[in-house]
């Protein structure tokens, strides 16, 4: 059994079946990121390296994008390309992100995310983090919640604490994704850019009766729920369910369905 994460230069392996990459602005201009050898394995790359490019689709949003593993013998690791189609993908749905690099200066909080997940040896989800995204994400729906309840703010209920804090919210998505764990809704699938880089993220466990801080482990406590499953998940203050409860109730969506 692997220890996970595995961690290398920029990147983190979480699982087996998801990767993290910090992006710098080399990977933009160039199309491309360098991956260690340490972390091959997870792309299905050995350590005897590639006699030619292997082929790979880097799926974002509903788009499919064609991309390539090749060595790169002078530093003894691998490279992995994306067309110019991808990078301008990517800058639409982030135009701050294309900002901060174009320009040269970054006035980013942090360094994006690039996440991977494995669907096949071929086959990569991606999505991209953003600290700049989240904080405002955050901040809009307190505020907006402050707004609708005037006479005591935000009751914090049910680790509504642990929801709000962007740090988790980060590491959340990290892991789980920017899916509904639930329903699977994407919003970028489903709104465009308008969309992109939302999602809730709804804690797992009921707070302490003590109170106290705790250890919030990602993985295991935090779950990203679209907004229509995480409000019926929450809908009586105390009777909440389980996000395992909510899938066993959802009901495929009729109408939708009978669509042509
Ligand atoms: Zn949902
Ligand atoms: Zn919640």
């Amino acid at each position: 059994m692997m220890e996970y994460p595995i961690e290398s230069f920029s990147w983190e392996v979480l699982s087996p079946s998801v990767a993290v990459k910090h992006m710098d602005k080399s990977a933009f201009l160039h199309h491309g990121t360098g991956v260690p050898k340490k972390i091959a394995f997870f792309f299905s790359l050995g350590h005897e390296g590639l006699e030619a490019p292997r082929p790979a689709t880097l799926i974002y949003g509903r788009q499919r994008f064609s991309a390539h593993f090749q060595m790169d013998t002078q530093h003894s690791r691998y490279r992995l390309f994306w067309k110019s189609d991808f990078s301008g993908t990517i800058e639409n749905s982030f135009p701050d992100l294309h900002r901060a690099y174009s320009s040269g200066t970054s006035d980013l909080t942090e360094e994006p995310l690039m996440r991977f997940e494995k669907l096949s040896e071929h086959r990569y989800m991606v999505s991209f983090i953003l600290t700049d995204v989240i904080n405002a994400d955050v901040e809009e729906e307190i505020h907006q919640e402050s707004q609708s309840r005037p006479e005591g703010g935000v009751r914090a209920y049910y680790g509504k604490r642990y929801e709000r804090d962007p740090a988790n919210r980060r590491r959340a998505i990290a892991f789980h994704g920017l899916r509904c764990a639930a329903c699977g809704f994407d919003f970028e699938e489903a709104y465009g850019i308008r969309g992109a880089g939302f999602i809730e993220i709804h804690h797992n466990k009921p707070l302490a009766a003590a109170g106290g801080p705790q250890i919030v482990d990602p993985k295991t406590d935090l779950a990203p729920l679209c907004a229509n499953c995480h409000r019926i998940v929450h809908r009586y203050r105390n009777a909440v369910i389980t996000v395992g409860e909510l899938k066993k109730i959802i009901r495929p969506n009729k109408a939708m369905e009978a669509t042509p």
